[in-house]
């Protein structure tokens, strides 16, 4: 089976690595012309890790991660602990794969490399255009003006996907009413402010930030998150001002000011998520990650879905060789659900680090912290949905 791939982010990548690793002729198409990806990290949690050790480029990883000990949450001011979770060797134990912070480019040079290693070819440059099923197979327009057929085309496109509009659904993004500022910041001159084996998110009113170490301690990661009634620009991402983002987060805890001040450019993203969709594929065609469920950053979970939903297609296209309606409907009721429940958490964590008023911090963080303290088993069980999960060992 010929399957042709739109989107060569951390999904479209992960999909070509899982789908050539089975014997299907993969052909991915980039609208970029150099594959990169923002100046900002990720953090990869166990559940996405096991998808990336099953495919074979977990160690790999790991090579250019850094492995955080703890996650943490801390009120943005103060800079009080609410609570904290083991992870490092304690995540392998307890979720079967370790929790890994990479630079966003180092992942993809290495999600790149393997496909490649797989048999995967890639074409940049290329934006699909158009996408018809035909029946017998899918034809695809590029910008690059070629017309391709194929036996089956993968919509990982991301937020704004083409594929998804072609042919899938004709709905809009919509904007949470929340940007994201995003910077790598050098962690010499932040005069060991940063445990390098933490990561935490700081919770205030109306926003919250996130800090984490990349790359063995050198560099640390921040991404502020402030709710905004408008988003200015249709773009979804512009270069942002770091005098801006000292000013939202004036006042807050000395690593969080220090962070933002070391810090010589940003990225402001608008956030969009869009209603979960009916149906994820029609006919020859079918969607994943970003493109078919995109979700706000608040979970942490965005490209996990992505990695975990690759799998799952490989998976399912493997199992029902010949009967791709089949597979491809196997691969929805096989991964609706999960993805559903996460992005409904996702929404969730928004209310939960953004209280605004004394009463309701108080009730939200008061138990928390209590049972940080009294029984840690709590906070520690409360991601064991999420991080337990292992897609990779799903019967089909
Ligand atoms: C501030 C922020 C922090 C986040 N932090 C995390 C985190 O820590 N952990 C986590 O799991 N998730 C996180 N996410 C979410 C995560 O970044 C996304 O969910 C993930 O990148 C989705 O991957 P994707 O491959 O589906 O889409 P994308 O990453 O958007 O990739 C889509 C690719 O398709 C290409 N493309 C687009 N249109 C076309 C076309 N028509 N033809 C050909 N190519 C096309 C694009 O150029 C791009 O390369 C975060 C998101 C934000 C905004």
């Amino acid at each position: 089976m010929n399957v042709a791939i739109a989107g060569a982010g951390i999904g479209g990548l992960t999909a070509a690595i899982a789908l050539a690793q089975r014997g299907f002729a993969v052909n991915v198409f980039e609208q970029a012309q150099v594959l990169e990806e923002v100046g900002a990290g990720i953090q990869l949690s166990p559940n996405a890790m096991k998808v990336l050790d099953a495919l074979g480029v977990g160690d790999r990883l790991v090579e250019a991660a850094s492995l955080p000990e703890a996650l943490e949450m801390r009120l943005g001011v103060s800079g009080r602990r609410i609570f904290s979770i083991p992870m490092g060797e304690r995540a392998l134990d307890r979720y079967g794969a370790r929790y890994a912070h990479l630079h966003r480019a180092d992942l993809i040079s290495v999600l790149r490399a393997a496909a490649f290693d797989a048999g995967a070819r890639l074409t940049l440059g290329a934006r699909v255009i158009e996408a018809l099923d035909e029946g017998g197979q899918v034809r695809i327009g590029l910008s690059n003006g070629g017309v391709e057929r194929f036996d089956l085309l993968v919509g990982a496109d991301g937020l704004h996907s083409k594929v998804r509009e072609k042919v899938i659904a004709h709905d809009s993004a919509r904007f949470t009413g929340c940007v994201a500022w995003r910077m790598v910041v050098p962690a010499e001159g932040l005069g060991g402010l940063f445990d390098p084996a933490k990561a935490t998110v700081w919770v205030g009113p109306g926003k919250h930030a996130v800090t984490y170490p990349l790359r063995g301690g050198k560099q640390v990661n921040f991404v502020g998150v402030t709710e905004a009634d408008d988003h200015r620009t249709e773009s979804w991402s512009e270069a942002g001002d770091v005098a801006q983002v000292a000013k939202d987060f004036e006042g807050w805890a000395e690593p969080v000011v220090r962070t933002i001040a070391a810090g010589a450019s940003c990225h402001r993203w608008a956030l969009f998520d869009r209603a979960p969709l009916a149906h994820w594929s029609r006919g020859r065609v079918t969607l994943l990650g970003d493109a078919c469920h995109p979700m706000p950053p608040f979970q942490a979970q965005g490209a996990a879905m992505a990695i975990e939903d690759a799998w799952a297609l490989a998976d399912c296209l493997d199992a029902r060789r010949g009967d791709h309606v089949g597979a491809l409907g196997a691969y929805e009721t096989r991964r609706k659900g999960r993805t559903r429940k996460v992005m409904r958490s996702a929404r969730a964590n928004r209310g939960i680090f953004h209280r605004r008023r004394a009463l309701g911090q108080l009730a939200t963080y008061g138990p928390m912290w209590l049972a940080d303290r009294m029984a840690p088993f709590i906070v520690h069980g409360r991601q064991d949905w999420l991080y337990g999960h292992d897609e990779a060992a799903v019967k089909v």
